[in-house]
């Protein structure tokens, strides 16, 4: 008997699931062996797992929650055996990433993508494809961590190089993670569906597969040591591609914003000048589109809900998936980090007093 067990759907609505085929071998000498070996589950977690202090479930939605509580070697078992699905931070507490994965979710980007994966392949640089819901994820993964700002800057340039413009790829721009190149605040950043886990909406386990779309292995639990022990882009390699990349530059679509003539008070702090001279919905609405009520899809996260909002009556905007909230100074600070910038209060402040001209 052949399953391929990531075409096998597994009802989700129908928890908790029998004993699985996803991680029993087709060996009936195997089929007893739930367990995970502990050195295998120790690779596991330092290849794909940043921190261990906070993790987020995947919902039946296909949404995630942000759990801050430690992830267990338990939890991970349950995520294996396809009770509960976890999803996995892109950045460790201090903003370091381990590696990157690349979201192709339309055929555009696929399609692009598939044609630089040839082209990285005879450069010697490793990657992995992850078959997913709408497409495939793209891993990279690094030996040693990397920040998020270097872990960026050489995907960036891979994709420059090879012809992907990331803005702009098909009619969506390509989603790179981590999406932010540090955290701000206690913020927990960007998330990916941790490997081998059941998709909750699909009820699919997605395989690794390699370019010719074959799965790398049989099931899921012969697929665990693969990409437990993956290989890593040489640093080598790696340092060539980032020295190769110029300093990332914010697109700032700096619109006529209307201010406030109060803001010109110079004694005041820079800070209250900016909050004097426009109010966060006015400033914020210029980047994000809000609907009657203020509210619209979130910039910091992969929002297929209108999660974020603007409160018009206490001045500060609200990511409900947990991207956070404050004032203008705030929401500019975490759109920079966004896009490769300096998030730090001093240069927020600066670049705002600049962008609102006073
Ligand atoms: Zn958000």
């Amino acid at each position: 008997m052949t399953v391929s067990w990531w075409c096998a759907d597994v009802a989700t609505s129908s928890l908790p699931f029998p004993s699985l085929l996803y991680f029993l071998s087709m060996h009936p000498e195997q089929s007893q062996h739930h367990e995970i070996e502990p050195h295998l589950l120790a690779a596991f977690i330092s290849t794909f797992i940043l921190r261990q202090d906070a993790y987020a479930r995947q919902q039946v939605d296909g949404t995630y929650v942000a759990v801050r509580k430690p992830l267990t070697s338990a939890l991970l078992e349950q995520h294996f055996n396809g009770r509960v699905t976890l999803g996995t931070y892109a950045l460790d507490a201090m903003s370091m990433a381990r590696w990157i994965c690349l979201d192709a979710d339309t055929d555009t980007q696929a399609i692009r993508l598939l044609e630089m994966t040839e082209r990285i392949t005879e450069a010697g640089i490793p990657f992995y494809r992850e078959r997913s819901r709408r497409g495939f994820h793209l891993w990279f993964f690094f030996q040693q961590p990397l920040t998020g700002i270097l872990a960026r800057r050489f995907i960036q340039q891979l994709l420059v190089e090879h012809g992907v413009d990331a803005k702009q790829c098909g009619d969506k721009p390509l989603e790179i993670y981590p999406r932010q190149v540090q955290l701000v605040g206690d913020g927990l950043g960007s998330l990916v569906r941790l490997p081998l886990g059941v998709h909750r909406k699909t009820g699919k386990i997605y395989p690794f597969v390699d370019q010719n779309d074959k799965p790398l292995a049989n099931t899921p639990r012969e697929l665990l040591p693969i990409v437990s022990k993956p290989d890593y882009v040489p640093l080598p390699s790696l340092l060539a591609v980032i020295s190769r990349s110029s300093q990332p530059v914010v697109e700032q679509p700096t619109p006529a914003f209307r201010t406030n003539p109060l803001a010109n008070l110079k004694d005041r702090q820079p800070s209250e000048r900016i909050l004097a001279a426009i109010s966060t919905l006015d400033f914020v609405r210029e980047y994000v589109a809000l609907d009657a009520y203020h509210r619209g899809h979130c910039p910091f996260h992969d929002d297929e809900h209108k999660s974020f909002n603007v409160v018009e009556s206490g001045n500060y905007w609200n990511c409900f998936a947990g991207c956070g909230g404050g004032n203008l100074i705030h929401f500019w600070s975490k759109w920079r980090a966004e896009h490769g910038q300096d998030g730090s209060f001093v240069d927020t402040v600066r670049d705002l007093l600049h962008i609102l001209n006073i």
